[in-house]
C-alpha cells in the first residue's frame, strides 16, 4: 500500500484513494460475488422473496432479481455494472434477470480461484469467451422449433415464468397473458412489448383481471357535462396545455384600472375560446391531453359536446397514436380533421369506485390492455413484474421460435457439453472453459437447494441421466422436490432467456476481470459498498 500511497500523492487530488493490481480485482471480486449471492436465494419457483425497505420507509417484496437489484441502491461501481447487467436482460428477453447475475457472480467467483494460481486475467477471459460462444450454440442444438400459434405451448412457457408467483391465479393469468399475446400478433413474429399494456387498478382481487380488446387509461373525464360515451370518436391527441400560459416574469403585466383588468381577462377567455374553437373544426369529439386543461377551456369543451381527459402519460400517447392512426400535436395553430385518429367504441366505466377509459376498435387492432387487480399496493406491483416476465417470456419465445426444457436441464446438458469441449481445446483455456460448464451448474444447484434437495447428489444423479441423449430433458423438479423430465412435464422457457444471460454474463465478468486500477475521488469516501462488514468503503479496504 505505502507505494500506492505515495504515487497518489503525486498526481491526484488530496484524499483520492487508489487501489491497483490483486487489491483492485480482489474488491471488484468480492463485490461482484456479494451482489450475487444477495440474489441467488430468489432463483426458481421456491425462490426467497426479498423485503426491501427505502429511505423513505417504502416497502417492496419482491422476488425479481431486476427489481432487488434496483432498489438495493448499490454505490459501488462493480454492483451497478451488475445491476445493468439485469436490466440489459430484461429490456432484451424480459425475464431471465436473476440467472443472468448469478452466471455473473459465479464467472467472476471462478476468475478468482485462477488469479490464486497466479493464471492471468487474460487466459481466463479468453476461455470464457470461448466457452460462452460454444454454449450458445449447444443451447441452440439441444433447443426445439415451435411455431407461433401454437396456444398450448405459449401457456406452457408462461406458466414457467410464472410458476411460485402469483400463487394460484398463474393459470388464470397466463391464459390471459397468452390470449393477448394472440390476438396482437395474429401470426407475426413482429411483435412490440408496448402493444400490450398493463394497467394496474386497486381493488377486487387478481381473479378479477380481464383482457381488453383496446386500451385502458386510468383517467376520468374532466368536465361531468362530457359525454361519457362515444360512438365513432374522433380523437385528437395534443401534447401542449389547454391553458393561458402564465406571463414569463420579465413581461409582467401592470395592470392599474379595473378596465385594464377586464380587458386581460376577456382576452384570456378569447384565448381559450380560439383554442376549443379550433378543436370544434376539425370534428373532434375526443380531446386526450398532455397536460393540463383550465376550467374555462374544460366549460367550452363540455358546451361543444367534446369529451377530454389530461395529464396522460406521454407512452400513453404514443401508443394511442399507434392504435388510432391519430398525430401527434404540439401546437394547436394549424390542427385539422386529418390529426385525428378514430376508435369505434369509447367509453368510460367506473371500476373500485374510479373512473376509467376504455378505447376500443381501433383501427389498428394490435394493441390489448390487461387490467389487473388486487387487494394492495405490494400484490399489484409485484404481479405487474410477474406479467411481464411472462409477456417477455412469450414474446421472446415467438420471436426466436426455439424452447429448452426449464429446471436447469438446459444448463447440465450444456455443461457436459462443455467439458467435452474443454478437452479438445487444452492448456490453461481448458480450465477456464471447464470452470464455465461448473458456473452453469450452478443453476440446477440452486434449484435443487431451494426445493430442499442436496446439490451435489442432485448433481451428480442429473448428469448420470444426460448421458443418455433421451433423458436430456432431466431436470430438477422444484415443485415435486425430485429430478424429472421437465420437457415431458411441459415446463419449459424461452432460447434466449439462456443465451442472452450466458453472453451478457461473460461480457461483464470479463469487464470485471480487466480492472486492475480503482481511482475514487473524495467525494467517494462517505459512500459504503453492499456485503462487506460494516459496509466498509473503499478507504478501509
Ligand atoms: P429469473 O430471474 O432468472 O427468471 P426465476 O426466479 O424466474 O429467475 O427462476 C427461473 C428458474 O426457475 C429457471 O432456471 C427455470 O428453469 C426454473 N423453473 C421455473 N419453473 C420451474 C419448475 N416448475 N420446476 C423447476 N424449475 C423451474
Ligand atoms: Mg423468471
Amino acid at each position: 500500500m505505502n507505494d500506492n500511497q505515495s504515487q497518489n500523492t503525486t498526481f491526484l487530488p488530496e484524499g483520492s484513494k487508489r487501489e491497483r493490481g490483486k487489491d483492485a480485482q480482489r474488491m471488484n471480486i468480492l463485490v461482484a460475488k456479494a451482489v450475487s449471492n444477495a440474489i441467488k436465494t430468489t432463483l426458481g419457483p421456491r425462490g426467497m422473496d426479498k423485503m426491501l425497505v427505502d429511505e423513505m420507509g417504502d416497502v417492496t417484496i419482491s422476488n425479481d432479481g431486476a427489481t432487488i437489484l434496483k432498489e438495493m441502491a448499490i454505490e459501488h461501481p462493480i454492483g451497478k455494472m451488475l445491476v445493468e447487467l439485469a436490466k440489459t436482460q430484461d429490456d432484451e428477453v424480459g425475464d431471465g434477470t436473476t440467472t443472468a447475475v448469478v452466471i455473473a457472480g459465479g464467472l467472476v467467483s471462478k476468475a478468482e480461484n485462477f488469479l490464486d494460481e497466479s493464471i492471468h486475467p487474460s487466459i481466463i477471459i479468453k476461455g470464457y469467451k470461448m466457452a460462452s460462444e460454444k454454449a450458445v450454440e449447444y443451447f441452440n442444438e439441444i433447443s426445439e422449433k415451435v411455431s407461433v400459434d401454437d396456444r398450448q405451448l405459449l401457456l406452457d412457457i408462461a406458466k414457467t415464468s410464472m410458476t411460485g408467483k402469483a400463487a394460484e391465479n398463474s393459470s388464470a393469468l397466463s391464459n390471459i397473458v397468452v390470449d393477448g399475446i394472440l390476438k396482437i400478433s395474429k401470426g407475426s413474429k413482429e411483435l412490440e412489448k408496448d402493444q400490450i399494456k398493463i394497467e394496474q387498478k386497486i381493488g377486487g382481487n387478481l381473479a378479477d383481471t380481464k383482457l381488453i380488446d383496446g386500451i385502458v387509461l386510468d383517467k376520468e373525464i374532466v368536465h361531468p357535462e362530457m359525454p361519457r360515451a362515444i360512438k365513432n370518436a374522433k380523437i385528437l391527441l395534443v401534447t401542449s396545455a389547454l391553458e393561458v400560459k402564465e406571463p414569463e416574469t420579465e413581461a409582467k403585466i401592470q395592470i392599474t384600472s379595473p378596465d385594464q383588468l377586464q380587458a386581460f381577462i376577456d382576452q384570456e377567455e378569447q384565448t381559450l375560446k380560439t383554442m376549443v374553437d379550433r378543436i370544434q373544426a376539425t370534428g373532434a369529439n375526443l380531446v386526450i391531453c398532455q397536460k393540463g386543461i383550465d376550467d374555462l377551456a374544460q366549460h367550452y369543451l363540455a358546451k361543444a359536446g367534446i369529451t377530454a381527459i389530461r395529464r396522460v402519460r406521454e407512452t400513453d400517447i404514443e401508443t394511442l397514436a399507434k392504435a388510432t392512426g391519430a398525430k401527434i400535436i404540439n401546437r394547436l395553430k394549424n390542427v385539422t380533421a386529418k390529426d385525428l385518429g378514430t376508435a369505434s367504441n369509447v367509453y368510460s366505466k367506473k371500476i373500485a369506485g374510479d373512473d376509467m377509459l376504455f378505447i376500443e376498435g381501433c383501427p389498428n387492432p394490435n394493441y390489448v390492455t390487461i387490467l389487473l387487480r388486487g387487494s394492495s399496493e405490494q400484490l399489484l406491483a409485484e404481479t405487474e413484474r410477474t406479467l411481464n416476465d411472462a409477456i417477455g417470456a412469450v414474446i421472446s419465445t415467438i420471436k426466436s421460435g426455439k424452447f429448452v426444457a426449464a429446471g436447469g436441464s438446459s444448463e447440465i446438458e450444456v455443461a457436459l457439453r462443455l467439458k467435452n469441449f474443454a478437452k479438445t481445446v487444452g492448456g490453461r483455456e481448458q480450465l477456464a472453459i471447464e470452470a464455465f460448464a461448473e458456473v452453469l451448474e450452478i443453476i440446477p444447484k440452486t434449484l435443487a437447494e431451494s426445493a430442499g434437495l442436496d446439490a451435489i447428489d442432485t448433481i451428480v444423479a442429473l448428469r448420470t441421466k444426460h448421458q443418455d441423449q433421451s433423458n436430456k430433458g432431466y431436470g430438477v423438479d422444484v415443485i415435486n422436490s425430485t429430478i424429472a423430465d421437465m420437457k415431458k412435464k411441459r415446463v419449459i422457457e424461452p432460447i434466449a432467456i439462456k443465451t442472452q444471460a450466458v453472453l451478457s454474463a461473460t461480457e461483464v465478468a470479463e469487464m470485471i476481470l480487466r480492472i486492475d486500477d480503482i481511482i475514487a475521488g473524495q467525494s467517494s469516501k462517505s459512500k459504503t459498498m453492499p456485503g462487506m462488514p460494516g459496509g466498509a468503503g473503499m478507504d478501509e479496504m
